[in-house]
C-alpha cells in the first residue's frame, strides 16, 4: 500500500514572512487530511521557519535543490546536510528548471539523490520529456535515460525511500496537463523499469505526477494505478488551492 503524497514546489517565489503566513492559513485547512503525506518545497531561506511552524504536524520540508557535496569551495550552492540541517526531511532532485536553466545533467542528478540519501533525507527525483522529444516519439527513451542515472547508485533496499515524479516538461506552467491515461502510461513504464532495478521493492516506490495540477484534475489523475501523488507548482502558492489539491479524494 503506497501512502500517496502531494508536495507544492514554491520555486522562486515567497519570502520567510511570505512562507510562514502560508502555513498559518494551510495547516488548519489539512488538520483532519489523513492517509495522505504532505510536502511543503520553500525557497532555501524559508525552510528553516517553514520547519518550525510544521513541527509535529507530520508535514514535511524539501529543500528545491542541493549540491552533491557534503561542503567546499561551490559559491551558491548549500549541501545536503545543511538543508536537513535547517530542517528539510526531502529534497527536490533534478527539476526540469534545473536541467533547463541550470545545465544540471542526468548525471549530476544521479549523484544528487546519492548524496541526498545519505544525510536520510528523500529524495524526489523528477524527470519528464520536453515536447519536442514527445512529439518525436521519445518520451519512453528520455525518461528511461533520466530514471536510470538518477537511481543507478541506489540499492533495492534503499529503493522505497525513494521519490520519482514525472513530470512532462510541455506541461509544466503552460495550463497544460497530461491526460490521467497520458500520465498513466509512462508511470507503469516507470515501475516495471524501476521492477528491473530493484525486483520487489518497486511496488513500494511513489511515482508523483507533475505538470499543472490543480484542484479540478487531481482527482482523475490520482485515479490511475500507478500515480501516488502529485509534485504541484503554481496552485501550491494558495493555502486554499493546495489545501483542495491534498484534499483530492
Ligand atoms: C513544478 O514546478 O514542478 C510544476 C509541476 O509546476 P506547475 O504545477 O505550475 O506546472
Amino acid at each position: 500500500m503506497r501512502v500517496p503524497v502531494i508536495a507544492g514546489n514554491w520555486k522562486m517565489y515567497k519570502t520567510a514572512g511570505d512562507s510562514a503566513a502560508f502555513v498559518r492559513a494551510f495547516l488548519p485547512l489539512v488538520a483532519g487530511v489523513r492517509g495522505v503525506e504532505i510536502v511543503l518545497a520553500p525557497p532555501f531561506p524559508s525552510i528553516a521557519p517553514v520547519a518550525q511552524l510544521v513541527k509535529g504536524t507530520g508535514v514535511g520540508v524539501a529543500s528545491q535543490n542541493v549540491h552533491f557535496a557534503a561542503e567546499g569551495a561551490y559559491t551558491g550552492e548549500i549541501s545536503p546536510f545543511m538543508a536537513a540541517d535547517a530542517g528539510a526531511t526531502h529534497c527536490i532532485v533534478g527539476h526540469s528548471e534545473r536541467r533547463q536553466y541550470f545545465a544540471e545533467s542526468d548525471e549530476m542528478a544521479g549523484k544528487k539523490v546519492r548524496a541526498v540519501l545519505s544525510v536520510s533525507l528523500t529524495p524526489i527525483l523528477c524527470l519528464g520529456e520536453t515536447l519536442a522529444e514527445r512529439e518525436a516519439g521519445k518520451t519512453f527513451e528520455v525518461v528511461e535515460r533520466q530514471l536510470l542515472a538518477g537511481l543507478g547508485a541506489v540499492s533495492p533496499a534503499e529503493g522505497p525511500r525513494v521519490i520519482v515524479a514525472y513530470e512532462p516538461v510541455w506541461a509544466i506552467g503552460t495550463g497544460k496537463t497530461a491526460t490521467a491515461p497520458q500520465a498513466q502510461e509512462v508511470h507503469a513504464f516507470l515501475r516495471l523499469r524501476i521492477r528491473r532495478l530493484w525486483k520487489d521493492a518497486a511496488a513500494s516506490v511513489r511515482i508523483l505526477y507533475g505538470g499543472s495540477v490543480k484542484p479540478e484534475n487531481i482527482s482523475s489523475l490520482m485515479s490511475q494505478a500507478d500515480i501516488d501523488g502529485a509534485l504541484v507548482g503554481g496552485a501550491s502558492l494558495s493555502p486554499g488551492s493546495f489545501a483542495d489539491i491534498v484534499k483530492f479524494h
